[in-house]
Protein backbone atom coordinates (compact mmCIF):
# COMPACT_ATOMS: atom_id res chain seq x y z
CA UNK A 1 0.00 0.00 0.00
CA UNK A 2 2.81 2.27 0.43
CA UNK A 3 5.54 3.45 -1.70
CA UNK A 4 9.15 1.79 -1.73
CA UNK A 5 10.89 0.10 0.51
CA UNK A 6 8.79 0.29 3.95
CA UNK A 7 9.59 -1.83 7.51
CA UNK A 8 6.73 -4.61 7.72
CA UNK A 9 3.38 -3.64 9.26
CA UNK A 10 4.52 -2.94 13.12
CA UNK A 11 2.23 -4.50 15.82
CA UNK A 12 0.33 -1.79 16.63
CA UNK A 13 -1.11 -1.25 12.81
CA UNK A 14 -1.83 -5.07 12.21
CA UNK A 15 -3.78 -5.10 15.35
CA UNK A 16 -5.79 -1.78 14.60
CA UNK A 17 -6.73 -3.23 10.72
CA UNK A 18 -7.80 -6.54 12.62
CA UNK A 19 -9.72 -4.72 14.90
CA UNK A 20 -11.18 -2.18 12.49
CA UNK A 21 -11.71 -5.32 9.84
CA UNK A 22 -13.44 -7.40 12.45
CA UNK A 23 -15.92 -4.60 14.41
CA UNK A 24 -15.83 -0.97 11.77
CA UNK A 25 -18.24 -0.74 9.19
CA UNK A 26 -16.76 2.08 7.22
CA UNK A 27 -18.75 5.21 5.20
CA UNK A 28 -19.37 4.46 1.36
CA UNK A 29 -16.94 1.68 1.60
CA UNK A 30 -16.94 -1.94 0.42
CA UNK A 31 -16.51 -3.60 3.70
CA UNK A 32 -15.35 -6.90 2.63
CA UNK A 33 -13.21 -5.79 0.31
CA UNK A 34 -11.23 -3.43 2.93
CA UNK A 35 -11.15 -5.80 5.46
CA UNK A 36 -9.41 -8.16 2.57
CA UNK A 37 -6.68 -5.59 2.13
CA UNK A 38 -6.59 -3.75 5.54
CA UNK A 39 -7.60 0.01 6.03
CA UNK A 40 -4.26 2.77 6.15
CA UNK A 41 -3.77 3.79 9.80
CA UNK A 42 -3.57 7.85 10.16
CA UNK A 43 -2.28 8.87 13.48
CA UNK A 44 -1.58 12.34 13.46
CA UNK A 45 -1.62 14.90 10.49
CA UNK A 46 -0.02 18.83 10.37
CA UNK A 47 -0.44 21.31 7.99
CA UNK A 48 -1.43 19.47 4.26
CA UNK A 49 0.10 16.54 5.49
CA UNK A 50 -1.57 13.55 6.97
CA UNK A 51 0.88 10.60 8.35
CA UNK A 52 -0.06 7.01 8.71
CA UNK A 53 1.07 4.84 11.51
CA UNK A 54 4.38 3.40 9.27
CA UNK A 55 5.23 7.13 9.48
CA UNK A 56 4.50 7.84 5.57
CA UNK A 57 3.67 11.65 5.58
CA UNK A 58 0.77 12.05 2.98
CA UNK A 59 0.18 15.34 0.83
CA UNK A 60 -3.49 15.70 1.29
CA UNK A 61 -4.85 17.54 -1.43
CA UNK A 62 -8.00 17.10 -0.26
CA UNK A 63 -8.35 18.73 3.43
CA UNK A 64 -10.36 15.57 4.60
CA UNK A 65 -13.16 15.31 3.00
CA UNK A 66 -12.79 19.14 1.67
CA UNK A 67 -13.27 20.50 5.12
CA UNK A 68 -9.77 20.98 6.89
CA UNK A 69 -9.76 24.87 5.99
CA UNK A 70 -7.11 26.01 8.18
CA UNK A 71 -5.10 23.06 8.06
CA UNK A 72 -4.20 20.24 10.60
CA UNK A 73 -2.57 20.98 13.78
CA UNK A 74 -3.70 24.30 14.24
CA UNK A 75 -3.02 24.55 18.41
CA UNK A 76 -5.71 27.66 18.49
CA UNK A 77 -8.08 25.50 17.67
CA UNK A 78 -7.20 22.81 20.33
CA UNK A 79 -6.85 25.34 23.00
CA UNK A 80 -10.54 27.19 22.36
CA UNK A 81 -11.90 23.49 22.12
CA UNK A 82 -10.26 22.87 25.44
CA UNK A 83 -10.93 25.68 27.38
CA UNK A 84 -14.65 25.48 26.28
CA UNK A 85 -14.16 22.26 27.49
CA UNK A 86 -13.46 23.04 30.77
CA UNK A 87 -15.56 25.98 30.91
CA UNK A 88 -18.92 24.77 30.08
CA UNK A 89 -19.05 21.06 28.34
CA UNK A 90 -22.63 20.88 27.52
CA UNK A 91 -25.62 23.03 27.47
CA UNK A 92 -28.47 22.76 25.35
CA UNK A 93 -30.87 26.14 23.74
CA UNK A 94 -34.03 24.26 23.87
CA UNK A 95 -35.76 25.47 27.11
CA UNK A 96 -35.00 29.69 26.70
CA UNK A 97 -31.72 29.39 27.70
CA UNK A 98 -28.59 29.94 25.49
CA UNK A 99 -24.73 30.39 26.18
CA UNK A 100 -22.04 33.00 25.20
CA UNK A 101 -20.11 30.97 22.11
CA UNK A 102 -23.52 30.35 20.44
CA UNK A 103 -24.71 33.88 20.53
CA UNK A 104 -21.40 35.09 19.72
CA UNK A 105 -21.24 32.43 16.64
CA UNK A 106 -24.42 33.36 15.79
CA UNK A 107 -24.18 37.10 15.42
CA UNK A 108 -20.24 36.58 13.42
CA UNK A 109 -22.16 34.24 11.23
CA UNK A 110 -24.97 37.24 10.37
CA UNK A 111 -21.92 39.43 9.94
CA UNK A 112 -19.71 37.20 7.42
CA UNK A 113 -22.85 35.55 5.43
CA UNK A 114 -24.51 38.06 2.58
CA UNK A 115 -26.46 40.63 3.68
CA UNK A 116 -29.82 39.57 4.98
CA UNK A 117 -28.74 36.12 6.42
CA UNK A 118 -29.45 37.39 9.81
CA UNK A 119 -30.64 34.19 11.52
CA UNK A 120 -29.18 30.80 12.26
CA UNK A 121 -29.95 27.65 13.25
CA UNK A 122 -27.14 25.20 14.33
CA UNK A 123 -27.19 21.21 13.52
CA UNK A 124 -24.10 18.74 13.38
CA UNK A 125 -23.70 17.88 9.83
CA UNK A 126 -24.88 19.08 6.21
CA UNK A 127 -26.83 16.22 6.16
CA UNK A 128 -28.77 17.33 9.08
CA UNK A 129 -28.35 21.27 8.18
CA UNK A 130 -30.23 19.87 4.99
CA UNK A 131 -32.66 18.26 6.11
CA UNK A 132 -33.50 20.80 8.97
CA UNK A 133 -34.24 23.16 5.61
CA UNK A 134 -36.42 20.60 4.01
CA UNK A 135 -38.54 21.04 7.76
CA UNK A 136 -38.61 24.54 7.28
CA UNK A 137 -39.53 24.84 3.20
CA UNK A 138 -42.48 23.01 4.21
CA UNK A 139 -43.58 25.38 7.28
CA UNK A 140 -42.42 28.45 5.40
CA UNK A 141 -44.99 27.73 3.04
CA UNK A 142 -47.67 26.02 5.51
CA UNK A 143 -47.21 29.48 7.33
CA UNK A 144 -47.67 31.31 4.31
CA UNK A 145 -50.96 28.96 3.40
CA UNK A 146 -49.86 27.58 0.43
CA UNK A 147 -49.39 23.61 1.75
CA UNK A 148 -49.23 22.66 -2.03
CA UNK A 149 -45.66 23.69 -2.33
CA UNK A 150 -43.58 20.87 -1.02
CA UNK A 151 -41.63 19.80 -4.10
CA UNK A 152 -37.89 20.17 -3.98
CA UNK A 153 -36.18 20.46 -7.25
CA UNK A 154 -32.64 19.41 -7.33
CA UNK A 155 -29.77 18.05 -10.04
CA UNK A 156 -28.23 15.69 -11.63
CA UNK A 157 -24.68 15.24 -10.04
CA UNK A 158 -25.86 16.91 -6.58
CA UNK A 159 -24.73 15.79 -3.18
CA UNK A 160 -26.33 17.26 -0.23
CA UNK A 161 -25.48 14.62 2.54
CA UNK A 162 -27.43 10.98 3.29
CA UNK A 163 -29.95 10.77 5.54
CA UNK A 164 -33.00 9.91 3.75
CA UNK A 165 -34.20 13.53 2.99
CA UNK A 166 -30.40 14.98 1.81
CA UNK A 167 -29.67 11.15 -0.09
CA UNK A 168 -33.09 11.58 -1.63
CA UNK A 169 -31.77 14.97 -3.00
CA UNK A 170 -28.88 13.27 -4.39
CA UNK A 171 -28.44 13.11 -8.26
CA UNK A 172 -25.90 11.11 -8.10
CA UNK A 173 -27.56 7.97 -9.22
CA UNK A 174 -25.86 5.09 -6.86
CA UNK A 175 -27.34 6.76 -3.56
CA UNK A 176 -30.37 5.48 -3.96
CA UNK A 177 -31.28 1.91 -4.83
CA UNK A 178 -29.72 0.27 -1.34
CA UNK A 179 -32.20 2.37 0.37
CA UNK A 180 -35.14 2.58 -1.96
CA UNK A 181 -34.52 6.26 -2.47
CA UNK A 182 -35.50 8.95 -3.33
CA UNK A 183 -38.61 9.07 -0.90
CA UNK A 184 -42.22 9.24 -2.97
CA UNK A 185 -43.26 12.67 -4.37
CA UNK A 186 -40.59 14.37 -2.40
CA UNK A 187 -37.98 16.07 -5.33
CA UNK A 188 -37.57 16.19 -8.79
CA UNK A 189 -33.87 16.22 -10.45
CA UNK A 190 -33.05 18.49 -13.65
CA UNK A 191 -29.64 19.19 -15.89
CA UNK A 192 -26.70 20.19 -14.47
CA UNK A 193 -24.18 23.28 -15.75
CA UNK A 194 -21.99 20.55 -16.65
CA UNK A 195 -20.44 21.86 -19.81
CA UNK A 196 -17.17 19.43 -20.44
CA UNK A 197 -19.36 16.19 -20.22
CA UNK A 198 -22.93 17.32 -21.21
CA UNK A 199 -22.50 20.91 -23.37
CA UNK A 200 -21.99 19.62 -26.67
CA UNK A 201 -21.48 22.30 -29.78
CA UNK A 202 -22.73 24.71 -27.05
CA UNK A 203 -21.13 27.37 -25.52
CA UNK A 204 -20.02 27.07 -22.18
CA UNK A 205 -22.27 30.42 -21.59
CA UNK A 206 -25.24 29.19 -23.83
CA UNK A 207 -24.99 25.96 -22.32
CA UNK A 208 -25.52 27.56 -18.81
CA UNK A 209 -28.88 29.40 -19.80
CA UNK A 210 -29.72 25.93 -21.21
CA UNK A 211 -28.86 23.82 -17.99
CA UNK A 212 -30.63 26.81 -16.12
CA UNK A 213 -34.08 26.87 -18.11
CA UNK A 214 -34.41 22.92 -16.93
CA UNK A 215 -35.91 24.52 -13.77
CA UNK A 216 -37.90 26.51 -15.19
CA UNK A 217 -39.17 23.82 -17.59
CA UNK A 218 -39.51 21.59 -14.28
CA UNK A 219 -41.16 24.34 -12.33
CA UNK A 220 -44.16 24.54 -15.28
CA UNK A 221 -44.05 20.44 -15.13
CA UNK A 222 -44.63 20.23 -11.88
CA UNK A 223 -46.96 23.85 -11.10
CA UNK A 224 -45.14 26.24 -9.11
CA UNK A 225 -47.93 25.84 -7.05
CA UNK A 226 -46.11 22.38 -6.17
CA UNK A 227 -42.67 23.03 -5.89
CA UNK A 228 -41.26 24.72 -2.60
CA UNK A 229 -37.76 25.08 -3.37
CA UNK A 230 -34.29 24.37 -5.89
CA UNK A 231 -31.59 23.07 -3.96
CA UNK A 232 -27.49 23.43 -5.28
CA UNK A 233 -24.35 23.70 -4.56
CA UNK A 234 -22.69 27.16 -6.48
CA UNK A 235 -20.12 24.13 -7.50
CA UNK A 236 -21.04 20.89 -7.61
CA UNK A 237 -18.43 19.06 -5.91
CA UNK A 238 -18.28 15.61 -4.98
CA UNK A 239 -20.58 15.45 -8.36
CA UNK A 240 -17.07 16.45 -9.88
CA UNK A 241 -15.80 19.34 -9.63
CA UNK A 242 -19.14 21.48 -11.86
CA UNK A 243 -17.89 25.17 -12.26
CA UNK A 244 -21.01 26.38 -14.00
CA UNK A 245 -20.52 28.94 -16.64
CA UNK A 246 -20.98 32.85 -15.08
CA UNK A 247 -24.50 32.62 -17.18
CA UNK A 248 -26.06 29.87 -15.33
CA UNK A 249 -26.47 31.42 -11.60
CA UNK A 250 -28.55 34.62 -12.54
CA UNK A 251 -30.97 33.02 -14.46
CA UNK A 252 -31.07 30.11 -11.55
CA UNK A 253 -32.10 32.98 -9.53
CA UNK A 254 -34.34 35.04 -12.13
CA UNK A 255 -36.56 31.77 -12.43
CA UNK A 256 -36.84 31.53 -8.69
CA UNK A 257 -37.83 34.68 -7.99
CA UNK A 258 -40.86 34.78 -10.79
CA UNK A 259 -41.84 31.54 -9.76
CA UNK A 260 -42.03 32.24 -6.45
CA UNK A 261 -39.88 29.33 -5.63
CA UNK A 262 -36.88 29.48 -2.65
CA UNK A 263 -33.61 29.23 -3.39
CA UNK A 264 -31.39 27.05 -1.15
CA UNK A 265 -27.68 27.61 -1.36
CA UNK A 266 -25.33 24.20 0.00
CA UNK A 267 -22.55 26.17 0.88
CA UNK A 268 -21.18 23.11 2.57
CA UNK A 269 -17.97 22.53 0.23
CA UNK A 270 -17.87 26.25 -1.02
CA UNK A 271 -18.38 28.10 2.28
CA UNK A 272 -15.86 29.33 4.28
CA UNK A 273 -13.39 30.81 1.50
CA UNK A 274 -13.12 27.83 -0.83
CA UNK A 275 -14.04 29.80 -3.65
CA UNK A 276 -11.76 32.82 -2.87
CA UNK A 277 -14.77 35.28 -1.42
CA UNK A 278 -16.31 34.09 1.89
CA UNK A 279 -18.93 32.12 -0.23
CA UNK A 280 -20.17 30.78 -2.97
CA UNK A 281 -22.46 32.59 -3.19
CA UNK A 282 -20.28 35.74 -2.89
CA UNK A 283 -18.64 34.34 -6.05
CA UNK A 284 -21.63 33.70 -8.24
CA UNK A 285 -23.41 36.68 -6.57
CA UNK A 286 -26.71 34.64 -5.48
CA UNK A 287 -29.35 35.86 -3.31
CA UNK A 288 -30.05 32.77 -1.29
CA UNK A 289 -33.26 32.50 1.19
CA UNK A 290 -31.25 29.51 2.99
CA UNK A 291 -27.66 28.63 3.00
CA UNK A 292 -26.76 25.53 4.63
CA UNK A 293 -22.95 25.59 6.27
CA UNK A 294 -20.70 22.65 7.80
CA UNK A 295 -17.58 21.68 6.71
CA UNK A 296 -15.21 24.73 6.71
CA UNK A 297 -17.17 25.84 9.69
CA UNK A 298 -14.94 24.26 12.17
CA UNK A 299 -12.28 23.67 9.63
CA UNK A 300 -13.49 19.76 10.35
CA UNK A 301 -12.09 20.46 14.21
CA UNK A 302 -15.83 19.37 15.45
CA UNK A 303 -19.39 18.31 13.88
CA UNK A 304 -21.09 21.30 13.75
CA UNK A 305 -23.23 22.63 11.02
CA UNK A 306 -25.68 26.07 10.42
CA UNK A 307 -28.65 26.51 8.72
CA UNK A 308 -28.51 30.52 7.58
CA UNK A 309 -32.02 32.25 6.85
CA UNK A 310 -32.61 34.98 4.71
CA UNK A 311 -34.81 37.75 5.67
CA UNK A 312 -37.78 36.54 4.24
CA UNK A 313 -38.02 33.24 5.58
CA UNK A 314 -36.31 34.50 8.99
CA UNK A 315 -38.89 36.63 9.20
CA UNK A 316 -41.86 34.32 9.17
CA UNK A 317 -40.26 31.56 11.05
CA UNK A 318 -39.04 33.74 14.03
CA UNK A 319 -42.60 35.67 13.99
CA UNK A 320 -44.59 32.51 13.69
CA UNK A 321 -45.40 32.91 17.47
CA UNK A 322 -45.79 29.02 17.97
CA UNK A 323 -42.84 26.50 18.98
CA UNK A 324 -40.67 25.71 16.73
CA UNK A 325 -41.32 21.72 16.65
CA UNK A 326 -37.42 20.84 16.02
CA UNK A 327 -34.18 20.43 17.26
CA UNK A 328 -31.32 18.08 18.24
CA UNK A 329 -29.51 17.21 21.55
CA UNK A 330 -26.37 19.02 20.14
CA UNK A 331 -27.87 22.07 18.00
CA UNK A 332 -25.42 25.03 18.78
CA UNK A 333 -23.03 22.94 21.04
CA UNK A 334 -20.44 25.13 23.34
CA UNK A 335 -17.23 23.69 22.51
CA UNK A 336 -18.58 23.45 18.64
CA UNK A 337 -19.62 26.88 18.25
CA UNK A 338 -16.52 27.91 20.67
CA UNK A 339 -13.82 26.10 17.83
CA UNK A 340 -16.18 27.54 15.05
CA UNK A 341 -15.80 31.27 16.99
CA UNK A 342 -12.51 30.97 16.70
CA UNK A 343 -11.91 29.41 13.30
CA UNK A 344 -13.75 32.10 12.09
CA UNK A 345 -11.26 34.92 13.88
CA UNK A 346 -8.60 33.20 12.09
CA UNK A 347 -9.51 32.96 8.81
CA UNK A 348 -10.19 37.17 9.28
CA UNK A 349 -7.04 37.52 11.07
CA UNK A 350 -4.93 35.94 8.71
CA UNK A 351 -6.34 37.07 5.57
CA UNK A 352 -6.86 33.57 4.32
CA UNK A 353 -9.71 34.22 2.27
CA UNK A 354 -8.08 36.98 0.62
CA UNK A 355 -5.04 34.56 0.31
CA UNK A 356 -7.13 32.41 -1.65
CA UNK A 357 -8.81 34.93 -3.80
CA UNK A 358 -5.48 36.81 -4.87
CA UNK A 359 -2.71 34.31 -4.62
CA UNK A 360 -2.68 30.70 -3.50
CA UNK A 361 -5.77 29.94 -5.37
CA UNK A 362 -4.91 31.35 -8.79
CA UNK A 363 -1.41 30.00 -7.86
CA UNK A 364 -2.76 26.38 -7.80
CA UNK A 365 -5.07 26.83 -10.84
CA UNK A 366 -2.28 27.75 -12.94
CA UNK A 367 0.23 24.97 -11.64
CA UNK A 368 -3.16 22.28 -12.25
CA UNK A 369 -3.22 24.17 -15.69
CA UNK A 370 -0.09 22.50 -16.47
CA UNK A 371 -1.24 19.05 -16.50
CA UNK A 372 -3.39 19.80 -19.52
CA UNK A 373 -0.94 18.66 -22.01
CA UNK A 374 -0.70 14.94 -20.32
CA UNK A 375 -2.29 12.82 -22.91
CA UNK A 376 -5.33 11.65 -20.04
CA UNK A 377 -6.24 15.06 -19.44
CA UNK A 378 -9.52 16.60 -21.34
CA UNK A 379 -10.06 19.72 -19.01
CA UNK A 380 -8.34 21.72 -16.18
CA UNK A 381 -11.32 23.20 -14.40
CA UNK A 382 -11.48 25.02 -11.26
CA UNK A 383 -11.53 28.28 -8.85
CA UNK A 384 -9.55 29.93 -5.85
CA UNK A 385 -8.72 26.04 -4.13
CA UNK A 386 -11.21 23.90 -5.55
CA UNK A 387 -10.09 22.07 -9.07
CA UNK A 388 -11.12 19.20 -10.93
CA UNK A 389 -8.67 17.30 -13.45
CA UNK A 390 -11.25 15.28 -16.43
CA UNK A 391 -9.71 12.10 -17.79
CA UNK A 392 -10.30 10.84 -21.40
CA UNK A 393 -9.47 8.36 -23.58
CA UNK A 394 -9.96 11.34 -27.06
CA UNK A 395 -9.55 14.83 -25.95
CA UNK A 396 -10.74 15.83 -28.97
CA UNK A 397 -14.04 14.27 -28.72
CA UNK A 398 -14.09 14.97 -24.86
CA UNK A 399 -14.68 11.05 -24.90
CA UNK A 400 -14.72 9.13 -21.94
CA UNK A 401 -12.82 5.79 -20.82
CA UNK A 402 -15.70 3.05 -20.55
CA UNK A 403 -17.06 3.13 -17.21
CA UNK A 404 -15.61 -0.30 -16.58
CA UNK A 405 -11.89 0.20 -16.84
CA UNK A 406 -12.34 2.55 -13.54
CA UNK A 407 -9.91 4.47 -14.89
CA UNK A 408 -10.43 7.33 -11.61
CA UNK A 409 -10.56 4.51 -8.99
CA UNK A 410 -6.96 3.21 -11.11
CA UNK A 411 -5.41 6.49 -10.43
CA UNK A 412 -6.81 7.42 -7.34
CA UNK A 413 -5.18 3.90 -6.35
CA UNK A 414 -2.08 5.17 -7.85
CA UNK A 415 -1.93 8.48 -5.77
CA UNK A 416 -2.72 6.54 -2.61
CA UNK A 417 0.54 4.47 -3.04
CA UNK A 418 2.24 7.56 -4.23
CA UNK A 419 1.34 9.35 -0.96
CA UNK A 420 -1.33 12.13 -2.65
CA UNK A 421 -4.78 12.19 -1.41
CA UNK A 422 -6.67 13.03 -4.57
CA UNK A 423 -10.23 11.78 -5.11
CA UNK A 424 -12.31 10.42 -7.67
CA UNK A 425 -15.74 11.28 -8.84
CA UNK A 426 -16.32 8.80 -11.89
CA UNK A 427 -12.91 9.60 -14.13
CA UNK A 428 -12.60 13.55 -12.46
CA UNK A 429 -10.09 13.61 -9.97
CA UNK A 430 -10.23 16.29 -7.56
CA UNK A 431 -8.30 18.66 -5.73
CA UNK A 432 -9.66 21.10 -2.97
CA UNK A 433 -6.32 21.36 -0.01
CA UNK A 434 -6.50 23.08 2.90
CA UNK A 435 -6.15 27.07 2.44
CA UNK A 436 -3.18 27.59 3.87
CA UNK A 437 -1.37 25.14 1.58
CA UNK A 438 2.12 27.33 0.28
CA UNK A 439 3.36 27.70 -3.08
CA UNK A 440 6.24 24.73 -2.48
CA UNK A 441 3.40 22.22 -1.28
CA UNK A 442 0.97 23.20 -5.00
CA UNK A 443 4.73 22.70 -6.90
CA UNK A 444 4.79 19.31 -5.08
CA UNK A 445 0.83 18.16 -5.49
CA UNK A 446 1.46 18.85 -9.06
CA UNK A 447 4.54 17.09 -9.61
CA UNK A 448 2.98 13.75 -7.83
CA UNK A 449 -0.12 14.29 -9.33
CA UNK A 450 1.55 14.41 -12.70
CA UNK A 451 3.69 10.97 -11.84
CA UNK A 452 0.08 9.55 -11.32
CA UNK A 453 -1.08 10.44 -13.98
CA UNK A 454 1.76 8.60 -16.26
CA UNK A 455 1.63 5.81 -14.25
CA UNK A 456 -2.33 5.55 -14.85
CA UNK A 457 -1.59 6.05 -18.82
CA UNK A 458 1.44 3.05 -18.71
CA UNK A 459 -1.40 0.82 -16.66
CA UNK A 460 -3.62 1.34 -19.78
CA UNK A 461 -1.07 1.07 -22.48
CA UNK A 462 -1.25 4.85 -23.07
CA UNK A 463 1.50 5.92 -24.70
CA UNK A 464 3.60 9.68 -22.94
CA UNK A 465 4.57 12.09 -25.30
N1 LIG B 1 -23.75 19.15 1.13
C1 LIG B 1 -22.63 19.14 0.39
C2 LIG B 1 -22.50 20.08 -0.75
C3 LIG B 1 -21.60 18.25 0.71
O1 LIG B 1 -20.50 18.23 -0.05
C4 LIG B 1 -21.75 17.40 1.82
C5 LIG B 1 -20.66 16.44 2.23
N2 LIG B 1 -19.66 16.18 1.34
C6 LIG B 1 -22.94 17.45 2.53
C7 LIG B 1 -23.91 18.34 2.17
C8 LIG B 1 -23.19 16.52 3.68
O2 LIG B 1 -22.45 16.89 4.77
P1 LIG B 1 -22.20 15.84 5.96
O3 LIG B 1 -21.33 14.75 5.39
O4 LIG B 1 -21.52 16.67 7.01
O5 LIG B 1 -23.50 15.35 6.39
Amino acid sequence: MTSGAKPPANNSTARWQAMDARHHIHPFTDAAALAAKGARVITRADGVWIEDSQGNRILDAMAGLWCVNVGYGNAELAEAGYAALQELPYYNAFFQTTHPHAAELAQKLSEITPPGMDRVLFANSGSEANDTIIKLVRYYWNLQGRRGKKLIISRHYAYHGSTMAAASLSGLTPMHPQWDLPLPNFVQHVAAPYWYGEGGDLSPEEFGIKAARALEQKIIEMGADNVGAFIGEPIQGAGGVIIPPASYWPEIQRICVEHDILLIADEVICGFGRTGKWFGSDTYAIKPDFMTLAKGLSSGYVPVSAVMLGQKVGDAIANASEELVHGFTYSGHPVACAVALKNIEIMQRDHLIERVGNDIGPYLQASLQTLADHPLVGEVRGIGLIAGIELVADKAARRHFPSAQDVGMTCRNFCFENNLIMRAVRDTMIVSPPLIISHAEVDELVRRARHCFDLTAKHFGIPLK
